[in-house]
């Protein structure tokens, strides 16, 4: 069974997502675990998030995908932003453990003219202060799209993060298909080609995540705007081509499309079928 959904608003508590979910046929989701522009998170309410796990329960939902703050950049020059980057993913490590198991997913900064070296180096030392053996999260550095300091914006990057982290059990990749593409991996042409690349340079194992996203713009343009499913340069057939691939299909597959409730609905509907037929 697919599993596929969106990123869904937690305005609304745990419970509302989970009924969310329901209703436009999603069997994961993602969600913020915070503001997405920073700040302070509301205190957890441990009975709403009970009666999400209930939810997901019964009715098999895959792994969910949580995202931190986009504000969130372990490399950055300020220090006040890399305390900010401790502080926010050490309490979101503490609220994931709610709902135990699951995901939490990061991009892994901007480095600001330090270098990509310099980045990688504290995005590492962050990963390395924050995860602890006892955890049941597993931390997704995303794929970027390469636009401006990004780091991240190839497997080697990634890949040279990882390395340097002690915890190799507690960390994993979620990789954009919007971004991807824009850092410039073919995976309208060759997603064969793009996979075998991922898996010599970071290892397939590690690919715990999908985001599906079309993208307004052309491979390797570095832009990162994402598009509906069918309205940018990736089309249908790519999507459908990587929730249907042999190394893929078992993965949580999340829309990051600028869709509201219905849109996404129509979307998960399409690729459901589109993969049925498959
Ligand atoms: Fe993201
Ligand atoms: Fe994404
Ligand atoms: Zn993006």
């Amino acid at each position: 069974m697919l599993n596929i959904g969106c990123h869904l608003s937690a305005a609304k508590g745990y419970e509302h997502m989970g009924r969310d979910a329901l209703k436009i046929g999603a069997n994961t989701f993602a969600f913020f675990t915070r503001n997405p522009r920073g700040g302070k998170s509301k205190a957890l309410d441990t009975d709403d998030v009970q009666r999400l796990l209930e939810i997901a329960s019964a009715n098999d939902f895959g792994k969910l995908v949580a995202h931190a703050p986009y504000t969130l950049n372990p490399c950055s020059k300020d220090k006040k932003v890399r305390d900010f980057a401790y502080l926010a993913m050490s309490e979101d490590m503490e609220r994931m453990e709610h709902t135990p198991g699951n995901y939490y997913n990061f991009h892994p900064g901007s480095h600001v003219g330090q270098g990509a070296e310099a980045g990688i180096e504290m995005i590492a030392e962050l990963l390395n202060q924050i995860l602890k053996p006892e955890q049941t999260t597993t931390v997704l550095l995303e794929t970027m799209a390469g636009k401006g300091s990004e780091v991240g914006g190839s497997f080697e990057e990634l890949a040279a993060i990882i390395d340097k982290v002690e915890l190799k059990d507690k960390i994993g990749v979620c990789m954009d298909t919007c971004h991807v593409s824009d850092a410039g991996y073919d995976i309208i042409n060759d997603l064969d080609g793009v996979l075998d690349e991922f898996d010599r340079v970071v290892g397939l194992e590690y690919l715990k995540a999908m985001h599906i996203n079309d993208s307004l713009n052309p491979a390797g343009a570095r832009k990162d705007r994402h598009a509906k499913i069918g309205e940018g340069h990736l089309g249908t057939e790519t999507i459908v081509n990587v929730i249907t691939h042999p190394k893929l299909k078992h993965l949580p597959f999340i829309l990051e499309t600028p869709n509201e409730l219905e849109g996404y609905a129509a979307e998960i509907s399409m690729l459901r079928e589109a993969a049925a037929d498959k």
